[in-house]
């Protein structure tokens, strides 16, 4: 059985001298691994298009347990991502983060990867700031996989005319200043931009997300929420998030 497809490469394995076992974040078929035959030759007619971060059409045969990459067009290749050290950290991040948050089997694969996609854009065309579309990523990419937070009203006495709030990541949103005595875990004071900043990265419609920015200093606020509320969701580090955070502190 052959499927046709297109998808984003989010992660490359070498098998053999010529042959990798590549991730494929697919429109219709959720995420799949394919093997690419001969492809660490350059002439294989696959070559350019089976690489890490490459968007490409894919012609993939299905067998009884395995998938094999027939044939291949690349549509675009963010090589420019591959130039930059830190944007490429980013990229591999960011399908990491796909990676440890999307069942294989899931099939709804389309809005992840508009997201990746977009984000990766942004990030090849420096549209926006990386600490930024970092924390826009986090967000969204949790609340497509079921950690979407509560930033309407206060988790514990439900209220919203509250001007006051913190953001605890252990109980999925926010806190009022009334009740955050009674919460003794990681917590963080909101100002109203880092909370308008949170809002907007879950809950704006799609082709608003990327549009609107920060003052410094409450950005350095919103990454570090993000990222705790990432790691809380995740449960465990990411090699590629500490990779990424060394090579922008140096
Ligand atoms: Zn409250």
């Amino acid at each position: 059985m052959q499927i046709r497809t297109d998808g984003l490469i989010i992660k490359e394995k070498l098998v053999s001298e010529n042959d990798k076992l590549v991730t494929i974040l697919t429109r219709n078929f959720g995420i799949i691994r394919a093997f690419a035959q001969g492809v660490k030759n350059l002439k294989n007619k696959n070559f350019s298009s089976t690489q890490l971060l490459c968007y490409s059409d894919f012609i993939i045969f299905k067998g009884r347990n395995k998938y094999i990459i027939n044939e291949s067009y690349n549509k675009h290749s963010f090589w420019n991502l591959r130039c930059n050290v830190e944007k490429l950290a980013l990229a591999q991040y960011f399908c990491d983060l796909i990676l440890n948050l999307i069942a294989e089997e899931q099939r709804h694969t389309e809005d992840i990867l508009r997201l990746i996609l977009n984000s990766l854009y942004y990030l090849s065309e420096e549209k926006i700031a990386y600490k930024l579309l970092k924390s826009i990523f986090e967000m969204r990419i949790l609340s497509m996989s079921g950690y979407m937070p509560n930033l309407i009203y206060c988790s514990n006495c439900k209220d919203s005319a509250e001007k006051n709030f913190y953001f605890v990541p252990a109980v999925h949103g926010i806190i009022c200043a009334k009740c955050i005595k009674d919460y003794k875990s990681a917590k963080f004071k909101l100002a109203e931009s880092v909370l308008y900043a949170l809002r907007h990265s879950v809950y704006s419609e799609f082709n608003k997300m990327f549009a609107f920015s920060l003052k410094s200093e409450r950005l350095e606020e919103l990454s570090a929420i993000t990222e705790s509320y990432l790691l809380k969701c995740l449960e465990k580090n990411l090699k590629t998030l500490d990779f990424y955070k060394q090579i922008m502190i140096n």
